[in-house]
């Protein structure tokens, strides 16, 4: 049978390779730990729970939802933006609902791109907006972080050849798979550089309630005017432990969200009435669950950073994302570094090209397993002799 040769195209997925050596090992014995897992481990909160089952019972909450998501859960999004970021909303022309926020940035690209059109996209970065991109038949351009620079974009380096073809940006701070965080002043630059040449900010904030101590999270749309040219991107599923239940919300400039919603009007029909209720009631909460479960995963990123550090690994202490973002011992590469720590000690992370090209020379390593199993994998590091 023929398939698309935008499907065809689309890269190889590198975790399968690792899921396959996982397998074997495992069946010889190995107790395999996985770091490579991008997604928290914790439950979500009872009282999310409680909602769904207690609307999950109401008859008439088994219909269609109407296409831009319910009333209840577009008005608890903005009342989130009003209480948390000072930033206001319409919840009817400023605020949709998502069956994640995976499923938005695959429908943004389509909705605001022509084929051809250049998109501007973080190295290293999530790999999903590369893929939409490709979907779209529109041509991805790299936007180079170092970590000199604390992965914040310098934007006066991109040619100007870039700047005059890209139609739209994508940033994502707290950051995958850097976890790299920004304040404010990154925004402004960012919003003064999409104005100055006509591209619309897409800005993926997946982690944005996921912080550690005094450190909070900036919202694109505190910047002054930011609606004019940007849009950003929110779930539950990092902050409140539900990547299983599909939800989150895109907010900002109301022509590219009318556009996307068009889009999404032709292929779903938004999601479940109960799921969207229980998350209204989590994001109208007072957050405590969310800190809480950010205490957990600093936890174990202190332990472990601790551990990378004693052990000479180089490593930046991250303000929030439940990633560690490593740089790879006596000049490995990415592959060949996450290929001996499976190897030699059953530990699986995420080479960082997994992520663009700029992540050569690194790997994630992700903080979802409990702290047990954490000081399980500092022993096996140690006894490595890196
Ligand atoms: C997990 C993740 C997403 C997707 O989240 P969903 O809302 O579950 O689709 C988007 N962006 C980044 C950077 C992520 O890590």
């Amino acid at each position: 049978m023929q398939v698309s040769n935008r499907v065809k195209d689309l890269p190889p997925y590198l975790f399968s390779e690792f899921q396959r050596k996982k397998k074997k090992l495992q069946k010889q014995g190995v107790d395999v730990i996985d770091l490579g897992i991008g997604a928290p481990d914790l439950p979500t909160p009872q009282f999310v729970i409680d909602k769904l089952i207690e609307e999950a019972k109401v008859s008439s909450n088994h219909r269609y939802s109407s296409y831009d998501g319910i009333s209840d859960y577009r008005n608890a999004v903005a009342q989130h933006y009003r209480s948390h970021y000072g930033v206001e909303l319409d919840p009817d022309s400023e605020v949709l609902t998502l069956i994640g926020s995976k499923e938005g940035i695959a429908n943004l690209v389509q909705a605001v791109i022509n084929p051809g059109d250049t998109v501007l996209i973080p190295d290293p970065g999530y790999p999903v907006y590369r893929t939409a991109i490709h979907l779209a038949g529109g041509v991805s351009e790299y936007l180079p972080l170092d970590q000199q620079n604390g992965y914040i974009p310098k934007f006066n380096l991109v040619p100007d050849q870039v700047k005059e073809k890209a139609k739209l940006l994508f940033l994502n701070y707290p950051s995958n798979p850097t976890s790299a965080t920004v304040g404010l002043n990154t925004f402004l630059e960012a919003i003064t550089f999409v104005r100055d040449n006509h591209m619309l900010l897409a800005h993926d904030a997946a982690y944005d309630l996921v912080t550690f101590g005094e450190y909070k999270a900036p919202s694109v749309l505190q910047v002054p005017n930011a609606k004019d040219n940007a849009i950003e991107f929110g779930s539950l599923s990092k902050s409140f432990n539900m990547t299983g239940w599909r939800i989150g919300y895109v907010v900002g400039n109301k022509t590219i969200i009318k556009a996307i919603a068009t889009l999404k009007s032709n292929m779903d029909t938004c999601q479940f009435i109960p799921i969207q209720k229980a998350a209204a009631t989590a994001l109208k909460s007072d957050l405590s669950v969310v800190k809480e479960n950010n205490a957990v995963f600093q936890e174990r990123m202190e332990k472990l950073y601790g551990a990378l550090h004693e052990i000479g690994m180089e490593v930046q202490k991250p303000k929030g994302t439940i990633f560690l973002w490593a740089k790879t011992p006596a000049n490995h590469t990415s592959i060949e570094f996450s290929n001996m720590l499976l190897e030699k000690a059953g530990v699986i992370v995420t080479p960082g090209t997994a992520f663009g090209p700029s992540g050569e020379g690194y790997v994630r390593i992700a903080l979802s397993v409990p702290i047990g199993r954490i000081d399980e994998v500092i022993d096996r590091l140690k006894k490595l002799d890196l």
